[in-house]
């Protein structure tokens, strides 16, 4: 049974393009600074614009692969997958829907857990996935996250989550929001063990991804004028009846007011997260290690005369 129904269609558009002389897709128009943008030299550059830094927004994968050294990594929980369990029905079937979005992103759910290595340090990454209904947090999204965390904390590794998502996923109603709960617990366990949390939140990260994890973080970094927030401007402003300042939730505002660490470009995101991983093991940078002195049986310290 659908909720809501459409009694009337919508106003078609009457506009026919002309068509491009152009090849289809080898030129990208940046919605930043509206310039046309070669193909190639956008992924090159980790896809922010070279002439504005507009932050494009990228797939978990392609994160994953940006992050891992020579972009290799192991995947885990590969298979876990949505029940539907409330039997839900908005536009379309949840069911179905499920269905067609695996079919579309070739992926089970709207995260992917990996391990491998980060600046040779063994890491835990969790990437959500956009794509997949909005990035929505339901029971295999938590539980994924939830095993990671564990996993990280057995392991004894630091913990990268990389936000992306439009919040709890509504067609799994109760059992969504439990997962905040969850992911949590399984935080406050890793902070006791002593391990480090960084999170890292991306354009977009709202309602109740920024309400648990996303902003637990030992470190909260996000891209730069990505839209962060629990509820919509529009619900805001509707609730308190002022009008908000501008660049309200966005990345830059958020780290003016505390509510965030740093705001770091997608390029320098690796050399970022690397080094304050260093800093809170206090492990020296590879560049800086100790030159390794011979201190054998008998051998002197004392400086050769
Ligand atoms: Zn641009």
């Amino acid at each position: 049974m659908a909720w809501f129904k459409k009694t009337r269609k919508p106003i078609a558009s009457s506009t026919t393009e002309k068509p491009s002389r152009v090849p289809e897709g080898l030129w990208i128009k940046c919605p930043g600074c509206a310039q046309l943008i070669y193909k190639k030299d956008l992924e090159e550059s980790l896809n922010v614009c070279p002439k504005c830094t507009h932050h494009f927004r990228i797939g978990a994968a392609e994160r994953l692969r940006a992050l891992f050294d020579k972009g290799e990594y192991v995947e885990h929980f590969p298979g876990l997958i949505s029940v539907d369990p409330l039997q839900f029905t908005d536009t379309k079937p949840y069911r179905e829907r499920l269905q067609k979005t695996i079919a579309s992103t070739g992926l089970k759910d709207a995260v992917i857990v990996a391990t491998g290595r980060l600046d040779t340090l063994d890491v835990v990454i969790a990437a959500m996935e956009y794509t997949f209904i909005g990035g929505s947090m339901g029971v295999v999204v938590g539980e994924k996250i939830t095993r990671a965390i564990e996993m990280a904390h057995d392991r004894r590794q630091p913990v990268i989550v990389i936000s992306c998502s439009g919040g709890a996923r509504m067609m799994e109603g109760a059992l969504s929001l439990m997962q905040m709960a969850k992911v949590s617990a399984a935080l406050a366990r890793l902070d006791r063990a002593r391990l480090p949390f960084i999170s890292i939140l991306t354009d977009p990260t709202t309602g109740g991804v920024t309400a648990s994890f996303a902003m637990l973080g030992d470190l909260n970094i996000a891209e730069p004028k990505a839209l962060i927030g629990f509820a919509g401007p529009r619900v805001i402003e509707q609730t308190i009846r002022q009008t908000l300042p501008e660049g309200f939730q966005r990345s830059e505002f958020l780290v003016d007011h505390g509510m965030l660490d740093l705001v770091v470009d997608r390029r320098d995101m690796k050399a970022t997260i690397a080094r304050a991983l260093r800093f809170m093991r206090t492990e020296p940078a590879p560049m800086a290690e100790p030159v390794p002195v011979a201190v054998a049986a008998g051998a002197s310290l004392e400086p050769p005369r």
